[in-house]
């Protein structure tokens, strides 16, 4: 049908119907008026965040069960209609004349959708892109949704060491012929370890009423216990998971008469990965496995290669020491004992921010598997940095965000229509050429998530090709704001080439000197994941493949 002339839009939900306003006045030439063509906008006060839009020549109607699904529906009517949400910082806002939609409704694939990236954690860029990540900046006029209080490693905050392990070393992991201060976990057959803990959950849960997930999680890194009795149960079970179950279960049983609707989430991570032989999460608890090890180049479950882990001797979460474990019988085993399995990704080379990642052509693949598998919620790490990102992160938002809500989505053409918008056409066909060279060769080759600019998918033919089609791009652009975008991008070869010189190249110093003031120039603030960024310099100065870091200082901030 024709676009209406005067529209009316209505609604219980006031933030839906500003939002349905705003875009139809962008992209047709309506007015607004209490008598125009009705488009009434409904939201109940449930949960479901799926949403129905009922079209016909009277009238149109967007409907769902919560304020959040309505906004939801808003924005992929709004879609149907032409408009593209880009990025936070781009849309494409077609001129409208027709509608020609027919009635659809729509439901997400995965109920929790957090992309951990910071070009994702933008509030109002976050509801466009249909995701509910607990850590976006969202207002409350958005909608709500699932909150996680603290979603991530919490056994040093529920037992700090620092108050505990002079007094109570029985609180801690026994490995290594004794109990562990340092890198270490909690000893969870403790009874008292178990009486801490469930109070400091309960105080958290009567203090934060507004969230409904509490994480009952590991520290960052490898050091479960192995004293006698914990011993004896994790062995019996076949992974030390028994133990993190049977002490996550006695709490979430603690908690449950006062919090009926609020649940306790932990990790299925590095030497709790393998789900117990017999023991089972109960219903209010969330299980969150996180395939760190896998290769990333190669789809889940036709690569088996775990990728060598590097710091082996600190005993940290990079220094993967799992092998002849495969993650998809994991995967297996826990969908069949919860109904609550949730997936942490990584999305990123966290010790090469800017090092390429080629690996979009997996996500599909992945994410469907996943959703095979009954996962109820995803998360995708990337790089959530305070400054601007490189290496195509706004692009991989895009797509991933899109395969969130709906796996089966076209990525061929999501991808083709962000780098046409994003980067302007002149480019479109280079960038998609960059991309692909980059990939083919990444396919070729594992990739794991901390790999060294020395990988062999980063060789010297692929890294120029890349380049070249990146030249170009930018040669063929006038557009200010495109130019700006692309030659962002470049600096993920520009790093990747520079790191691999040989030190003794004529130069290098000014090299690195002058690539420092392009990141700067371009809003890049970080290298390394939560590394101080002149000392990142230095050790690219100092080291080829910029592989000696010990003097790089960490900054441990949080999100
Ligand atoms: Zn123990
Ligand atoms: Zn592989």
């Amino acid at each position: 049908m024709k676009f209406p002339k005067i529209i009316s839009v209505s609604g219980n939900m006031p933030y839906a119907v500003k939002e349905m306003k705003k875009y139809l006045s962008l992209i047709s030439e309506s007015e607004f008026s209490n008598t125009g063509f009705p488009i009434k906008l409904t939201a109940g006060d449930g949960l479901s965040e799926s949403f129905c839009v009922d079209i016909d020549n009277n009238s149109i109607s967007i409907n769902s069960e919560s304020q959040r699904g309505l906004l939801y529906g808003v924005y992929s009517f709004l879609e149907k209609l032409g408009v593209r949400f880009l990025a936070h910082d781009e849309e494409y806002l077609p001129k409208v004349n027709e509608i020609n939609i027919n009635s659809y409704s729509s439901m997400p694939d995965f109920a929790y959708r957090d992309l951990y990236w910071r070009g994702a954690l933008d509030g109002a860029f976050s509801v466009k892109c249909r995701l509910n990540s607990t850590r976006a900046y969202t207002t409350k006029d958005m909608g709500d949704t699932i909150r996680f209080y603290n979603y991530s490693h919490t056994f040093d905050e529920l037992i700090p060491p620092d108050e505990y392990f002079d007094s109570h070393p029985e609180y801690f992991s026994y490995f290594n012929g004794k109990r562990q201060k340092k890198h270490s976990q909690i000893c969870m057959t403790n009874p008292e370890v178990l009486n801490i803990c469930t109070n400091k959950v309960l105080k958290w849960m009567r203090d934060n009423p507004n969230h409904q997930i509490f994480s009952v999680a590991q520290n960052d890194w490898y050091g479960g216990c192995e004293c006698d009795n914990c011993k004896r149960i994790d062995e019996k079970e076949g992974s030390q998971s028994a133990t993190l179950i049977l002490f996550v279960n006695a709490i979430a049983d603690a908690i449950k008469e006062e919090f009926p609707n609020n649940k306790i989430h932990t990790f299925a991570y590095l030497h709790t990965r393998k789900a117990p032989k017999t023991i089972v999460p109960r219903d209010n608890v969330i299980i969150r496995l996180c395939p760190i090890e896998c290769c990333k180049s190669h789809p889940l479950g036709e690569c088996d290669y775990v990728i060598d882990g590097i710091n082996v001797e600190n005993n940290c979460a990079d220094a993967f020491k799992r092998t002849n474990y495969s993650f998809i019988t994991d995967l297996k085993e826990w969908s069949e004992i919860t109904n609550h399995l949730h997936i942490w990704d990584y999305t990123t080379n966290y010790s090469n921010y800017l090092q390429p990642f080629p690996n979009l052509s997996v996500q599909k693949h992945n994410l469907k598997l996943y959703k095979k598998y009954g996962v109820e919620g995803m998360l995708m790490q990337g790089n959530y940095s305070p400054g601007k990102t490189s290496a195509f992160a706004n692009l991989r938002i895009y797509l991933l965000s899109k395969l969130l809500w709906d796996t089966e989505e076209d990525e061929r053409s999501l991808i083709e229509e962000f780098v046409e918008h994003y980067y302007g056409m002149p480019a479109k066909e280079h960038i998609l050429s960059c991309l692909k060279t980059l990939e083919s060769t990444a396919q070729k080759h594992h990739m794991g998530i901390f790999d060294m600019p020395n990988s062999p998918y980063l060789d010297e033919y692929t890294l120029n090709k890349a380049d070249i089609h990146l030249k170009l791009a930018i040669d063929n652009t006038r557009d200010e704001k495109h130019l700006t975008r692309i030659k962002r991008e470049r600096l993920s070869i520009i790093y990747a080439k520079l790191v691999r010189l040989p030190l003794d190249t004529l130069d290098r110093d000014n090299l690195v000197d002058n690539f420092a003031k392009q990141i700067d120039e371009l809003g890049i603030k970080e290298l390394f994941e939560r590394r101080e960024l002149n000392a990142s310099i230095e050790c690219i100065k100092n080291s080829q493949y910029a592989l000696n870091r010990h003097n790089v200082p960490y900054e441990f901030y949080r999100l």
